[in-house]
Order: C-alpha cells, then structure tokens, then sequence
C-alpha cells in the first residue's frame, strides 16, 4: 500500500497564518534580521524566501548583504549592533559563510536570545538538558509535523542519518526527549540498510540523493526526508528515493513540499517566541 504524504506545506501555511494573527496583537512587529555574505545563490534563494515569509506574516524584516571578501571583524561588528537594535529580535546568518570566516565564532557572537537559528551553544545546552530556550528550526519542524500527524513516539525507535549540528544532532536529542529509543548514523556506519530497516521514525538528513531506498525502509515507518538536492536537471530531490520508499512506508514527506516549508514556519515562530520573551521580561 501507498503511504499517506505528509503535506509540510500546508502545515506550514497554516502555521504561518496562525503566526500573522499573533504578530498582530505586538504593539510594535517583531523584527528578524538576516545577514547574507558573499553570492551563492542558493543562500539568496533561501534569503529571500525568509524574507518574503518575514513580510507575509507581518513581520519587520531587515536582509544585510554583505560582499563575499568582508572580514570576521565587520561582520561581528555588524552582529554587535543589531544585538543592541531594540527592533530586531531574531538574527541570522545564512550559512555556508565564506571560508576565511570562522562560522562558530561568528554564530556564537550572536545575542542567545535573539539567536533564532538555536545554534549558539547556549541553546544547544539548553536543548540537551531539556531546558527552555530557542530550538534549530529543521528539526523542531519535522517534530511538529510528527505531532500533527499523531506519530507515536514514545517507545518508537527512531534511525537519524546523518549527524551535523543542525539537523541530526539536535534531532536526536528532541526524539530522545520524546521518548524514542534513539540511533545516529553517519558517514563512518557500516551497513546502513541494517539500522534504516528498524526504524519505525526514519529521519534522513545527509545530502545525497537515494541514499535511502525503499528496500531500507521497514513496512509502516514514518519516513521524513529531509534532504535537498539540486539535481544536474535542475529539479530538487531528497535524500530518500520517494518511489520505492512510499510503497513501504506508512508516512512519508515529499521533497519539496516537506522539511523545507516547515523550517521557514519555524523560524518565523521562533523570532516571534523571541520577541513576546523579551516583551514579557521588560513587564
Ligand atoms: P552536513 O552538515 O553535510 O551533514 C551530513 C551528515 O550526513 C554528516 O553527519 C555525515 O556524517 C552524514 N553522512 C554523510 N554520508 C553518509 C553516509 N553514507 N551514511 C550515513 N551518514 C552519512 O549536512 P546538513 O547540513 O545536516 O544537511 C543535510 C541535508 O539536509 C542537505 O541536503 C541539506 O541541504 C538538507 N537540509 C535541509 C533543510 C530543510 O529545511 N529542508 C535544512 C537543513 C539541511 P559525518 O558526521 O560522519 O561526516
């Protein structure tokens, strides 16, 4: 049988419609600012998209190009002021940064409660010990997708492939945290088949395409791809190989139309989170 596809994109719509009637009842709109260095177009393609999402919702939104050959300094001197601008309440800095800018401490110069990407190491502590705080937009989407769709968790075992910072690793603690039995692969995981046909929760975030194939898939797991490639067609794709995967599974996100919409809707509720934290601690 088919699985049911996981519409990310209505999800998505729908949460930022919920998110524009919020942002309405702020005396002032919360502000997300967005810094973008150098001119790979995948980053202005994703830059503007947040940006048109900023300004559907209502959201004041500030984009901050920057040319390719800026150095650490200026950007961090950049990160400074808008830590101290009483209208911006998120910051982001689209990643992958130029290669003589030295990302993590770019990141970690970043105001904790205005870091919406939940990258600085603050909110990845905060993660972890399952305090509140700002969460990475990927997988907390992929969680509230699960949550939508009444995905048991609890007692489920849950395969992550892929293990990066921003997608596997905090996916891993928020199943965790959920009460899934956890497994992280990543590059060095020998027979990777062995652990993906266990899953009942397949998460895949590697950045290959195919890498999983239905016949990895267990009969009836949740599959969430999430994944982007740009294939040599121009078309994207996952990282799961849809076709024989939807015939295995119970569940299963699309690409595009899944991960991606979400992690958008996401941020945008992260930065009016950050913003109506801030609202409240100045009452
Ligand atoms: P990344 O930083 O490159 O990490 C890739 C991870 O995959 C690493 O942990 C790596 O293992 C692991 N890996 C590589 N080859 C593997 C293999 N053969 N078997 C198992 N694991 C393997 O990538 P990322 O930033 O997490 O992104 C992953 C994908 O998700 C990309 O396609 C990206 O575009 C996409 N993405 C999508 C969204 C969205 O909103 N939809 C958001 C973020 C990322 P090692 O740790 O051993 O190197």
């Amino acid at each position: 049988m088919s699985a049911t596809i996981i519409d990310g994109k209505g999800l998505a719509q729908h949460m930022r419609e919920a998110l524009k009637n919020r942002v309405a009842s702020f005396p002032n709109p919360p502000g997300l600012a967005v810094i973008i260095v150098g001119d790979n177009p995948a980053s202005q393609v994703y830059v503007s998209n947040k940006e048109k999402a900023c300004v559907a919702a209502g959201i004041h939104s500030e984009v901050i190009a920057l040319p390719g050959e800026t150095s650490e300094l200026d950007l961090l001197d950049r990160i400074e002021k808008l830590n101290a601008d009483p209208k911006i309440d998120g910051i982001l800095v689209q990643l992958p940064l130029p290669k003589h800018l030295n990302s993590r401490r770019v990141l970690d110069s970043i105001l904790p409660e205005k870091d919406v990407d939940g990258f600085h190491p603050s909110n990845v502590g905060a993660l972890f010990l399952g305090n509140p705080g700002l969460q990475p937009c990927t997988p907390h989407g992929v969680m509230k997708m699960l949550e939508h769709e009444n995905v048991e968790i609890r007692g489920k075992h849950a395969v992550i492939v892929g293990a990066s910072n921003i997608v596997g690793k905090p996916m891993a603690v928020m199943l965790l945290h959920a009460g899934a039995t956890v497994t992280i692969c990543n590059s060095k995981t020998p027979d990777l088949g062995h652990h993906t046909r266990d899953a009942d929760i397949l998460v895949v975030a590697v950045g290959r395409p195919n890498i999983v194939t239905g016949d990895m898939v267990k009969e009836g797991a949740v599959v969430i791809d999430v994944g982007m490639n740009r294939l040599e067609n121009g078309k994207l794709a996952g990282d799961v190989e849809f076709e024989s995967a939807k015939m295995k599974a119970a569940k299963i996100t699309p690409v595009p139309g899944g991960v991606g919409p979400m992690t958008i809707a996401m941020l945008l509720e992260n930065t009016v989170e950050a913003a109506a934290r801030k609202r409240e601690e100045a009452v």
